[in-house]
């Protein structure tokens, strides 16, 4: 991720050095550098047939009925890798909540809303694509307070990349980014580890494929602790990654699993880099079915994987690449 951003910082600055002078070199450098690394960058707001192409994909209903209405912070802050499909992913999270009747959604790029009196107008609180996060002390024991009171927590793609300097809250999302050795171009065979779970019933029983970008999960990431739904189906050659590319030896690269964190629940998914995603009927399905296990409406067993006396069935990946998305 950072040396992404210095590759773009460095190209951008052998551009500006040779057209234009030194005190336009120097401002063109800050902005570059507020637009990939800091909070507050502008996004393109999204075009009317951009938010149809959403509204078309969300379901016409919510898998659970919310047992009394419900509140969600949608918070996209990013102080590290800014994603694209940030905006995407904003109107999508709060279409699937209004449009079902799930829940209402707030968003934020606000660090203040992680305020322990701000948290308790939220049922959940939604981390979009949330990069290298420097959260207060307090701001971190209110979050955490929070989701061990009972309330819901879910990370969505880059909200793995955010906890950096604060393990106590990447145990409590269940793992931190480590690279991705499946980048946004390729198209990935992905396993239903527990084909039974309301989680991945959005995908009818069958693995499916998906161009997307998939995170190697690190850190505190074990199947001790969380309950795996989907990961990449290994067994498919063409996900097969050069071994210097590759962190982790059990070959075990999860993305989407849920979890328990005292009373309250925390769902994870690493899809959704790929403004595409947000337009996908199967993808949106599988958020609003986290966000409501995440919000306390739709029960799914959260039994870590590994404490399972029986292993649920799971659905491998189909042999030809029946992509999900284009
Ligand atoms: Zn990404």
């Amino acid at each position: 991720m950072r040396k992404d951003i210095m590759k773009r910082l460095l190209a951008q600055f052998s551009i500006v050095t040779t057209s234009v002078p030194a005190i336009g070199l120097a401002i063109a450098l800050t902005l570059n550098a507020t637009a990939y690394a800091e909070p507050g960058h502008t996004f393109t707001p999204l075009t009317e047939t951009e938010r149809q192409a959403i509204r078309a994909a969300i379901p016409a209903q919510a898998r659970a009925r919310p047992a009394r209405p419900r509140r969600v912070l949608i918070l996209y802050r990013t102080e590290g890798y800014v994603h694209a499909c940030i905006p995407f992913a904003n109107e999508a999270l709060k279409q699937l909540g209004e449009t079902t009747g799930a829940y209402s959604a707030a968003v934020s790029e606000d660090l203040d809303a992680l305020s322990e009196r701000s948290l308790t107008r939220y049922d959940a609180v939604v981390f979009n694509n949330t990069t290298h996060l420097s959260l207060t002390p307090a701001q971190r024991e209110a979050l955490l307070a929070f989701v061990r009171a009972g309330k819901g927590l879910v990370g969505i793609h880059a909200a793995s990349d955010s906890f950096y300097t604060w393990p106590e809250g990447q145990s409590l999302l269940g793992g931190i980014f480590n690279s991705h050795p499946w980048t946004a171009d390729d198209t990935v065979a992905v396993k239903l580890e527990d084909r039974e779970s309301p989680l991945t019933a959005a995908f009818g029983g069958h693995g499916f494929w998906v161009k997307d970008e998939i995170y190697q999960i690190d850190g505190p990431y074990s199947r001790t602790h969380v309950h795996v739904l989907l990961s990449l189906d290994m067994s498919r050659p063409e996900n097969a990654r050069p071994r210097d590319q590759l962190v982790r030896d059990d070959n075990d690269f999860p993305i989407a699993w849920i979890k328990r964190e005292g009373n309250g629940r925390v769902f994870y998914t690493s899809l959704g880099h790929n403004p595409e995603i947000y337009r996908t009927p199967q993808i949106l399905q599988h958020y609003l079915d986290g966000i409501q296990f995440a919000l306390g409406d739709l029960r799914a067993d959260a039994t870590p994987s590994a404490k399972l006396k029986q292993q649920p069935s799971a659905a491998p990946a189909p042999e030809s690449s029946t992509v999900v998305i284009d």
